[in-house]
């Protein structure tokens, strides 16, 4: 409740813009944008999944990786633009609640920043999202249910098997946190890469008892 009172008072001080242009709007995307964005939006959000994604039950992404997403997922990230993660949240959460896949979900769980990265922000964007996209569903996060143990290196430029070497145990459910795990979790990511990251992240949850997990992003590269 505070938080939302603290909320209404930065939109007045901090009128909310879309997301892509940044016009102000009041929240929402403007119109010019609506149709841009549409043209990447993906007509069914399920997103194709391998032998390699072997811990993850189902995955679905909103948009395609490509402009304007693109260009907000990074402002998000290097600019600090928790007001985009709340905009961007509202179709992560239409998904959440029409796709039957995500019905039985107990729980959203934010793929963890390491120790280091999150003391250097103070915030990750998969954190927003999640806080963001759960509003009014009654669901919670479990921010502290996956932790990032060990530090990683960029995936971006390594081979599926060095990937997969370079994810190995980093990530971790803490032994306090392994009673009265959910069943069944959403894991919130802003991109669907390889996949790599989240189905390590998956694979640590169901380790530690968790029977059904699924992933949820805003965007998918093609
Ligand atoms: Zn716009």
């Amino acid at each position: 409740m505070k938080r939302r009172l603290l909320e209404t008072a930065a939109d007045l001080i901090f009128p909310r813009r879309c997301p892509f242009c940044r016009e102000v709007t009041g929240g929402g995307i403007c119109d010019e944008c609506a149709v841009w964005a549409e043209k990447i939006r993906r007509a069914d959000p399920a997103v194709s999944l391998s032998a390699e994604h072997d811990a993850i039950d189902f995955a679905a992404a909103v948009y395609w990786y490509d402009e304007p997403v693109r260009s907000a997922i990074l402002r998000m990230k290097d600019a600090e633009d928790r007001q985009t993660a709340r905009t961007l949240s509202d179709c992560l959460r239409k998904v959440l609640l029409t796709r039957s896949e995500f019905r039985c979900a107990e729980a959203v769980v934010p793929v963890p920043a390491s120790a280091q990265e999150f003391k250097s922000r103070g915030y990750t964007v998969p954190m927003w999202l999640s806080e963001f996209t759960v509003r009014d569903t009654g669901i919670p996060v479990c921010s502290d249910t996956l932790l990032k143990v060990r530090e990683t290196k960029r995936q971006a430029s390594l081979s599926g098997q060095e990937r997969r070497k370079n994810l190995r145990k980093a990530f971790s459910v803490p032994e306090s946190r392994r009673e009265n795990l959910p069943n069944a979790v959403v894991l919130i990511d802003d991109v669907f890469t390889t996949g790599s990251t989240l189905n390590e992240c998956a694979r640590a949850l169901k380790c530690a008892g968790v029977e059904y997990c699924c992933a949820l992003t805003l965007a998918v590269t093609k």
